[in-house]
């Protein structure tokens, strides 16, 4: 069968490809599959999940609204008043689905796209984008693309000497569920990020508990929009630009003294060691030669970029990345990444979406002139 013709297709439901399908709306292009004047732009959001919520409704069920690191709001719709104790896997999904259909984003779902292609060999020609549907396989051409699909599906495990010797249980945290399935049993908690803090909060409060790291995270005692904070993702744009693996956001941006990290550390919980060696069956080899007994290794080392379905058009760099700058992927003007690099938080994919919306809305009036 012959692709499906769409102007702009958006992968992925979550924050980055929401906030592209509003400024989409906003600028009027349409649902592909609704009524509309033959000239109207067109658009498609094609998410991989049941439901709505983006990767929030995989997020385990501790973390609460009063615990996430700061969520901004998708655009143009507040989120409504929350317990702080409500946990974010229901109440963030509930906004999300009121959110498609306040504006009628009409998200194709469950729809995982497996390939995105050049269908010829003019630039200014569609993609074709290869979309696993539950009756099948349908093809879209898009003139443009808009990849929006976080990083949720691939927890990144760092590899250690004598890993497979392990004797316990490890876990990374994509798999975490609650802190009750430890008790009695003394964790190793790897990673610097505000996810091994919170689970270090949060498991310490039921039992042992021993922190390291390969950095000594970077306590960030001023409030988030700072200078610092600011440069911080401008390295990050740095790196993608030039083709580098984004790394997390987070990880350059430091940690936050929140009031129930302070209370953590009040208690004796956050107390760092520097990154073991080597993993042995009953526990790990720290630097000094010591053994540190463990009954799990729980890895909160962060996850990668979700685009293996980009593959077929090589913009892999030899570093591992893609290059990209505002939002564009370089090397293939008709592709957009949001959500990646420095948009990788809810603010970032917020400004992300609309940024690609902008540009694609320039070049489309330039292209009419
Ligand atoms: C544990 C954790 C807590 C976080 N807390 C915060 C926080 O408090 N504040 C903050 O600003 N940021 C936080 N972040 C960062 C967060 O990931 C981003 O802010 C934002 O929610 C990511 O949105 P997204 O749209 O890029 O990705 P996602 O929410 O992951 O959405 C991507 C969507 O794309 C779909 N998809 C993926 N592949 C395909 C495919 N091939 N075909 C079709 N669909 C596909 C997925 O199913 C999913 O629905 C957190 C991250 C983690 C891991």
């Amino acid at each position: 069968m012959s692709p499906t013709p769409v102007d702009v297709l958006v992968i992925g439901a979550g924050q980055a490809g929401l906030s592209a399908a509003y400024h989409l709306r906003r600028r009027g292009f349409v649902p592909v599959e609704a009524d509309h004047p033959d000239d109207a732009p067109t658009f498609v959001v094609l998410d991989a999940e049941a439901s709505p919520g983006g990767a929030w409704q995989h997020r385990w069920p501790s973390l609460r609204m009063g615990t996430v690191n700061g969520i901004h709001e998708l655009p143009g719709y507040a989120v409504p008043p929350a317990d702080p104790r409500a946990p974010s896997r229901e109440v963030l999904p509930a906004y999300f689905a009121a959110y498609e259909s306040r504006f009628e984003l009409a998200v194709r779902r469950p729809v995982r796209v497996r390939a995105v292609r050049r269908a010829d060999d003019d630039p200014r020609g569609r993609l074709n984008v290869e979309a696993e549907e539950t009756d099948g396989i349908r093809s879209w051409g898009a003139r443009y693309v808009i990849n929006a699909t976080g990083t949720w599906r691939r927890p990144f495990w760092p590899t250690f000497p004598g890993q497979a010797s392990f004797a316990g249980r490890q876990l990374h945290v994509h798999d975490y569920r609650s802190a009750e399935e430890f008790r009695g049993r003394r964790v190793v908690i790897v990673g610097a990020g505000v996810s091994a803090i919170q689970l270090l909060d949060e498991i310490s409060a039921v039992t042992d508990t021993f922190w390291v790291s390969r950095t000594e995270p970077q306590w960030d005692a001023v409030a988030f929009d700072t200078a610092a904070r600011i440069q911080a993702i401008a390295g990050v744009e740095e790196r993608v630009r030039q083709g580098l693996p984004p790394g997390s956001v987070v990880s350059v941006t430091g940690a936050h003294w929140s009031p129930w990290a302070q209370a953590a550390k009040d208690r004796g919980a956050l107390v760092w060691h520097p990154m073991f060696r080597a993993i042995e069956p009953d526990g790990v080899r720290m630097p000094d030669g010591t053994l540190e007994r463990a009954d799990v290794i729980l890895w909160a080392t962060g996850f990668r970029a979700d685009i293996a379905h980009l593959a077929p058009l090589g913009l892999r760099t030899p570093a591992g990345g893609v290059r990209v700058r505002d939002t564009r992927a370089i090397d293939e003007p008709r592709l957009f990444l949001i959500g990646y690099g420095p948009s990788q938080s809810t603010i970032g994919a917020n400004r992300a979406g609309r940024d690609a919306v902008r540009a694609i809305v320039r070049e489309r009036a330039a292209a009419t002139v």
